[in-house]
């Protein structure tokens, strides 16, 4: 006997209802799973509950239709054309056509065969109905047609299987799980009103007549809800596992700490004091600390981390930096190396760039435990790099990296303890999101920025516009001030007609002589970036020309003017960013948005810049705008990939699933333990990647 069907039985294990060809097309499109198949929703649906007769046929209507073929021919016109002519039992005639067309199509179309042919009737220049690649179904020469007396589902994808196997690999599959949904008839949330699991599959892949779409909803909300209540269990399970394991206790007033805040040149924000205290508390606890600092730009997030990696420093512990990319990392070493001068503190940093001789020491004083405080990107986590006694993690992480990322870091911690994880993140993060992608950490939310700051003006200008920023420009200049000017590409591109950095560069090299201009992208080698930058933020470039490389965590307090050139390009967050790279000083800072063309979307967009400066309001507008999966960056690896719950469409569900689970977890131990197996197979899918 077979074993009994479950959402995580694999398609290709069951040869005897569905075929090797149709599991391995299924495959080829990441359907794997039984839960894969029955997830993938149909785009919408057919009625096909009843026959048409010709007779009755509309211009621009689907019709369904039961009759033989009577003639056919092919037909050489400016393309090869195969007509079929069928009548039904009235007598009635109408034409199919087919442009693109097999030998082994023609063939089936035998005069006399019967069969039922559905798709859009039109009438023909000639004045008869043709309907263009109808859906064919043969029937038998008596056979009676069988008529669905339930809509035909519309799959979204067609590549995989014609529309007809779709739904016939699904029908297979739900009648083969009977014995499944007999044991799960009744759960919570049928209590709660929502249709059973199997009442709700059949709705969406097979409503009937009766079935409208108040019914389709709730059988999606069933299903969604499910999804993310199993989401956020298998978060806190993580989060339990991740804290059964013992981590050092740090100290938050040790001798080094206190140094450092005693040679402190600024008081810290309450915000800042708020989250330092956070952490300290953390940290001090033999339990490892998992949580995210959100912050906006400019908020002060680094120090903060400073602290929690001091805290390792005075127990005698390693402590990890890690940048998304190597350019922050050499600018987090360098601010980091400032901020602790005189504390005799070893900081290294830990780039692909280094020379091999230079890698092999820094690895030598990791391993040894020279090396305090390690900064890099995540190349500090290849197998190649032994710490010595690693305590804190801290990922300055821009979205980039995701919760199964996060947990493998656990891996390297020594000798059964775990290490203390702070995330921080630099866009906010809508509540939404925050919950399903950093669900396993705390949050502490720096949301104060430090005194003395003045907002950033924003003003939105044409790219024809673009001489009167010279003059800007030069008075910036002449003030003292330094002056960025983002372009969306390095080179020219056919493409896409952006400017591009070089050329721009040019431009203002040749209009701005008396100014010092630099240019800086990603292709610049590492070593002489670095000394681009270092250049800039001694105050020996009044203007650099760059991509966005400079997007994140750059910090040049006495830049005031940033211009970004086609703006119209950039994402909401990526835009905030930018901007967060001016304003850092006491001086009032300028952003200038220049467009060159701007659809609906990119005007939405600059408006919302233009109007505020609150990078949570941003962030919200950023995932109305875009979606999840862009917004966290992770649509790659498919962290934010649910298969049915969707995180902008569903906030109101996000919100309930967590509601739910907070009561589920204690009063319905045995459904949290299905939906755990149902829709993420345990806690393996998250410790495990
Ligand atoms: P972000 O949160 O964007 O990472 P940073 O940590 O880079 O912000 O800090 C931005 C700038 O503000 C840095 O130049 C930093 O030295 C400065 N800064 C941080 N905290 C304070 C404070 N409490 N008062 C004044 N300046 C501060
Ligand atoms: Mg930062």
């Amino acid at each position: 006997m077979q074993k009994e069907i479950d959402f995580s039985t694999l398609l290709k294990d069951l040869p005897q209802i569905i075929s090797a060809r149709a599991a391995n097309a299924l495959a080829k499109i990441r359907i794997l799973t039984v839960r894969d198949l029955l997830t993938h929703l149909p785009s919408r649906y057919e009625n096909r509950c009843r026959l048409t007769p010709i007779a009755a046929l509309v211009h621009g209507e689907v019709a369904q239709i039961c009759a033989r073929v009577i003639k056919t021919s092919i037909v050489q016109g400016k393309r090869r054309v195969f007509n079929v002519e069928i009548a039904d039992d009235a007598g009635d005639v109408c034409k199919l056509a087919f442009f693109n067309f097999y030998r082994s199509q023609t063939e089936q179309y035998k005069i006399g065969r019967r069969g039922i042919f559905y798709g859009k009737a039109q009438i023909s220049p000639y004045g008869h109905f043709v309907i263009s690649h109808p859906e064919t179904t043969w029937l038998a020469d008596d056979e009676i047609p069988e008529i669905s007396t339930n809509l035909s589902a519309i799959y979204p994808t067609v590549k995989a299987l014609p529309q007809q196997e779709w739904r016939a690999v699904i029908s297979v599959i739900l009648k083969n799980m009977a014995n499944y949904f007999e044991k799960n008839q009744q759960d919570a949330l049928t209590n709660l009103g929502y249709f059973p699991l199997e009442q709700s599959l059949n709705v969406l892949h097979s409503p009937t007549l009766n079935d409208g779409k108040r019914e389709i909803t709730l059988a999606r909300a069933r299903l969604a809800l499910e999804e993310l209540v199993a989401h956020r269990l298998a978060m806190l399970d993580a989060r339990s596992y991740l804290q059964s394991f013992p981590a050092p206790s740090l100290p938050s007033d040790g001798a080094k700490t206190r140094e450092f805040l005693q040679t402190l040149p600024f008081a810290l924000t309450n915000a800042q004091e708020r989250v330092r205290r956070e952490i300290a508390a953390d940290v001090a606890k033999n339990i490892p600390m998992l949580r995210l600092v959100q912050g906006d730009v400019g908020s002060g997030k680094t120090m903060i981390a400073l602290f929690a990696c001091l805290a390792a420093v005075d127990a005698g512990l390693q402590a990890v930096f890690m940048a998304p990319t190597e350019l922050l990392a050499e600018q987090h070493a360098a601010n980091l190396r400032r901020y602790t001068t005189g504390l005799g503190i070893e900081i290294v940093l830990l780039i692909s760039k280094k020379t091999t001789k230079e890698k092999r020491e820094i690895l030598g004083k990791i391993k040894n435990g020279k090396a305090q405080i390690i900064i890099g990107t995540h190349a500090v986590f290849q197998s190649a790099v032994e710490y010595h006694n690693l305590a804190l993690i801290v990922i300055d992480e821009q979205h980039r990296f995701g919760v199964g990322q996060r947990l493998k870091l656990q891996e390297k911690s020594h000798q059964g303890t775990a290490v203390h994880q702070l995330v921080l993140t630099a866009t906010p993060i809508p509540r939404t999101l925050a919950m399903s992608n950093y669900g396993e950490l705390d949050t502490s939310i720096i949301d104060e920025l430090p005194a003395g700051r003045t907002p950033v003006r924003t003003t939105v200008i044409s790219s024809d516009k673009r001489e009167i920023l010279l003059e800007r420009i030069k008075a910036q200049v002449a003030a003292g001030a330094q002056v960025y000017w983002v372009c969306p590409l390095i080179e020219e591109s056919e493409v896409l007609e952006c400017e591009n950095a070089q050329e721009i560069y040019l431009y203002l090299q040749e209009q701005l002589r008396e100014i010092r201009i630099a240019l800086i992208h990603g292709r610049i080698e590492s070593a002489r970036r670095r000394e681009i930058m270092e250049e800039f933020a001694a105050g020996n470039i009044d203007l650099l020309v760059a991509t966005t490389v400079i997007e994140v965590g750059v910090d040049v307090p006495n830049a005031s003017l940033m211009i970004i050139e086609n703006s119209e390009r950039f994402g909401l967050s990526q835009l905030h960013q930018l901007r967060g790279r001016v304003g850092r000083g006491n001086r009032q800072s300028d952003c200038v948005l220049m467009y060159q063309q701007l659809g609906k979307t990119a005007r939405r967009r600059l408006e919302i810049m233009r109007k505020t400066n609150d990078g949570f309001l941003i962030a919200e507008e950023d995932l109305n705008i875009r979606g999840a999966g862009e917004l966290l960056g992770t649509q790659q690896t498919g962290e934010a990939g649910f298969l049915v719950a969707d995180l902008v469409e569903d906030r109101e569900l996000v919100e309930k699933a967590e509601d739910l689970v907070s009561d589920w977890k204690k009063n319905e131990e045995n459904f949290c333990q299905i939906l755990l197996n149902r829709w993420a197979e345990g806690k393996e899918k998250y410790l495990q990647v």
